[in-house]
């Protein structure tokens, strides 16, 4: 049996699962497959079956598939809630396409998702601690389609981003010309979102095709100042909705599919690696090697705090893809 080393490197990255229920549009497509199994009484291993290969995976969390959204919540909450004493913290929705990435992140209206339920706590927190700090919030988006970032934010959702070093020597990252929006409360976030999501929509004509395609990069920016003391703290909670983690290239893909392919899995894979040589405390993290880890760079790594959510899909056809997101992604990782 393998068993992967991920418990062992828990660190300040923690790799969590979740089992997609079988909906009635898994049933409608077929078969229900055994590819995924839990240990009874374990939340905390999962096997799977996949070209006759059976692997146990050890992770800090299985949610099983009827879990809550306010479970799942629950479970990241502190790290949420840890931006406000200046901690950065990313979190990321991981697997194939149809895994439920989505309705993990965003959820659906009648039941949200992370991002809705980690807004909301963060202002409860701020709302408990008024008198004691003053915060300020500010909020940016973008997406990153084919190694081009894009801001959903922006007057001009078409224009195409890069990433530059602070000229002041700090080593802190910045985006020239992104759009950093400053908000007064959760109804003006909702605006914005709903904003972004528009934005996302205007320029793809299959808004399914296009998101299983590009990573959704959510960021809020956390600045709190001591009443009394005057200290300053500043944390980031940055959301992330990745592509989805299938192999397209495998699939005879050519020409500009192909070259889309790469630069799809390029993040994806550099994620990979960069949070491998995290947990592995390699002195050398390759976060340029794509423009999500350098996006990111100043919020992975020391000091910082990720989580990985890894949707698996238990039923077909999604089935065997769900296990290539463990058997691939989850290993390399
Ligand atoms: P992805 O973003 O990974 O492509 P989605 O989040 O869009 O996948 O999920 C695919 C479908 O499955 C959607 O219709 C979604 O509402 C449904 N779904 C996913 N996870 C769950 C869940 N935990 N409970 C109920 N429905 C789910
Ligand atoms: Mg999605």
């Amino acid at each position: 049996k393998y068993h992967s080393q991920l418990v062992e490197l828990k660190g300040n990255i923690r790799v969590l699962c979740r089992l997609k229920p079988v909906t009635e549009v898994d049933q409608r497509e077929g078969e229900v497959s055994t590819a995924v199994s839990t240990e009874p009484g374990s939340d905390s291993s999962v096997t799977t079956r996949y070209k006759g290969k059976e692997r146990t995976f050890e992770l800090d969390k299985v949610f099983l598939p009827e879990a809550t959204q306010e479970e799942v919540f629950l479970e990241i909450e502190p790290l949420v809630l840890s931006c406000l004493d200046g901690y950065n913290v990313c979190i990321f929705a991981y697997g194939q396409t149809g895994s439920g990435k989505t309705y993990t992140m965003e959820g659906v209206p009648e039941d949200p998702g992370i991002n809705q339920r980690a807004l909301q706590a963060l202002y409860q927190e701020m709302e408990a601690r008024v008198g004691l700090w003053k915060y300020s919030v500010t909020l940016s988006m973008v997406e990153i389609y084919n190694e081009v970032i894009r801001d959903l934010l922006g007057k001009e959702p078409q224009e195409k981003l890069d990433i530059r070093l602070n000229p002041d020597g700090s080593g802190q990252l910045h985006v020239p010309g992104l759009t950093s929006v400053e908000v007064q409360g959760l109804r003006e976030i909702r605006k914005m979102l709903s904003l972004g999501k528009r934005n996302r929509a205007t320029y793809c004509t299959n808004m399914n095709e296009h998101s299983s395609r590009s990573h959704a990069l959510l960021t809020i920016t956390i600045t709190g100042t001591n009443c009394s003391t005057g200290t300053k703290t500043s944390g980031k909670l940055n959301l992330v909705d990745l592509a989805g983690s299938e192999r397209v290239w495998k699939s005879g893909a050519q020409g500009e599919r192909l070259k889309e392919a790469q630069s799809i899995n390029k993040s994806l894979l550099a994620l990979g690696e960069v949070i491998q040589a995290l947990r592995a405390r390699q002195g050398h993290v390759p976060f340029r090697n794509s423009k999500l880890t350098y996006l990111l760079q100043d919020s992975l790594g020391k000091g910082n705090k990720t989580v990985m959510m890894v949707q698996v899909g238990t039923a077909r056809p999604g089935a065997c893809w769900g296990m290539a997101a463990l058997h691939a992604g989850v290993c390399s990782l």
